[in-house]
């Protein structure tokens, strides 16, 4: 993907690693050494909340954190697809369309983290 963000993955070292191709934003988390959260582009999906308009968003996403400090759940330790809706309605109405958007949207993301390559292969192969 071209559209990275200025100073994405800007920061290197031989403990962070690498990012997957569909990562845009990075931040390195120091709370957790070794760490970098990765985050792909968001998609807006619409919808209506009973309410109002408000709108779904897709991405895909990778809190990418050293093996051994890996005790989340499994979706979470592994390259996911995060869906945030942006209503206080916990219900949403989709029209078709939209409902087909939202899929397409979570196909996209889905294939993006299924595609991820091992974030830590070069640390791994040249450490040795
Ligand atoms: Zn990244």
């Amino acid at each position: 993907m071209n559209n990275r963000q200025p100073g994405h993955d800007a920061e290197r070292s031989p403990a962070l690693p690498t990012c997957p191709p569909w990562c845009t934003t990075c931040s390195v988390e120091e709370d957790v050494p070794g760490t970098r959260h990765h985050r792909g582009t968001t998609a807006l999906v619409n919808a209506h909340d009973g309410g109002h308009d408000v709108q779904l968003a897709v991405w895909p996403d990778y809190f990418d954190m050293p093996a051994v400090r890996r005790a989340g759940p499994p979706v979470l330790d592994e390259p996911h697809v995060r869906v945030e809706l942006r209503s206080p309605d916990p219900e949403i109405a989709l029209t078709p369309e939209q409902a087909r958007a939202l899929a397409r949207q979570l196909n996209a993301a889905a294939d993006a983290v299924d595609a991820t390559p091992g974030t830590r292969a070069a640390l791994t192969l040249g450490g040795r």
